[in-house]
């Protein structure tokens, strides 16, 4: 068996463990003679999968009580539909960040049914920084404000979260849920697709503040309103059942293995630094990012050389570091290391690196 280190933005890789736990249960899980994938939604038996995937999740990320946790489909894209339309029914009026591809399509589909205003972009330089925010410049009486907080395409972060007073704050966390501890109460809604850190594709996890649901718009899909998955126990329809089971597996990896989400963060802090000391001191790479604002989960670099760059995206593939090269908006390369990513998979990734730097500078 060959396995390779996946440096993707997303599907990515998932825990060698999980995996081998999953493939364990594939045939029987837990004497019941039936797969996850093959039993009923509502059995018994799949209630505790369902269960036990939400307590795990309130417990790592220690979810206030008044706190909804849905289990979705229709990726994280579906909810740049169902937050204005769920959210924007008071003043009709939210702010907006435009951090990237992922914030802008968010906004373009929220005007669509609302005022959807843009307070600051940083698309001057290519999405290369987090712009500073004055709170001054806010909506007073928008609906929410919307953030994406870990922008996977260009590799930035928030550090620092905008005040918004009473304003919710809403974020997509798709690429940075589960990397490290997160203050749930600082939002009304909390989102991620969960392909980048938590499962396979196909579930699409919300944290929604109680008092935010119950609200929806008339024209709201029965699908997309939040009420509908919160008065259900995500059980309205059939929920991603198996994705929702490797869910569980690896909430209890981060539990068990791992030892919760500030072990997690300082793996993801080590993981980050060994690939920023790196490009930090290249002669031949160098990060595309602001120093203050990069991500731990996806960093993009480029050589400054296009034929270089996809010199190196070739040998890497060669050598079983693949999916590495840059989005295609970017170019260059990106080198998503999200939770799964062993420590060693940066490790001789940046070994090579220096190589190549060696044969071809
Ligand atoms: C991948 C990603 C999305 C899109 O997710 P889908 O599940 O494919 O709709 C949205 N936002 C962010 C931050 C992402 O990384």
């Amino acid at each position: 068996m060959k396995r390779v280190y996946n440096f993707s933005a997303g599907p990515s890789m998932l825990p060698q463990s999980v995996l081998e736990r999953a493939a364990n249960e594939m045939l029987d899980y837990e004497g019941s003679g039936q797969s996850v994938m093959e039993m009923s939604h509502r059995s018994k038996i799949y209630g505790t999968i369902i269960e036990g995937a939400e307590a795990l999740l309130r417990e790592v990320m220690n979810i206030p009580d008044n706190y909804k946790v849905l289990f979705l489909q229709g990726g994280a894209s579906t909810q740049f539909a169902a937050i204005p339309l769920n959210l924007g029914v008071n003043s009709g009026k939210a702010d907006y960040v435009i951090t990237g591809q992922w914030a802008t399509k968010a906004q373009k589909e929220a005007a669509r049914y609302i005022d959807a205003n843009i307070v600051a972009s940083s698309k001057d330089k290519t999405f290369s920084y987090i712009p500073k925010l004055d709170p001054d410049t806010f909506t007073k009486d928008a609906d929410y404000f919307y953030i994406c907080m870990n922008n996977t395409i260009y590799g930035t972060v928030y550090h620092e979260l905008p005040e918004t007073g009473n304003v919710p704050l809403v974020a997509d966390i798709s690429s940075c849920i589960l990397s490290q501890p997160i203050d749930v109460s600082k939002f009304g809604i909390l989102y991620a697709g969960a392909q980048k850190n938590m499962a396979p594709a196909g579930l699409t996890v919300v944290i929604i503040r109680e008092d935010l649901i119950g609200h929806a718009k008339d024209i709201t899909p029965t699908m997309l309103n939040y009420k509908t998955h919160a008065d259900n126990g995500s059980m309205f329809n059939t929920p991603p059942c198996y994705t929702i089971y490797i869910a569980k597996l690896v909430l209890e990896w981060i539990k068990n293995d791992i030892g919760g989400l500030e072990k997690m963060k300082e793996i993801n802090e080590k993981k980050a630094s060994i690939l920023y000391n790196f490009l930090d001191n290249s002669n031949l790479f160098r990060g595309t990012v602001v120093p203050e604002d990069r991500s731990l989960m996806n960093v993009p670099f480029v050589t400054g050389n296009e034929e270089l760059d996809a010199k190196f995206v070739k040998e890497a593939t060669e050598n079983d570091f693949v999916n590495i090269k840059g989005h295609r908006t970017v170019g260059g390369m990106r080198a998503s290391i999200y939770n799964a990513m062993p420590i060693e998979g940066v490790e001789k990734l940046v070994k090579f690196m220096g190589e190549f730097e060696a044969r071809n500078i």
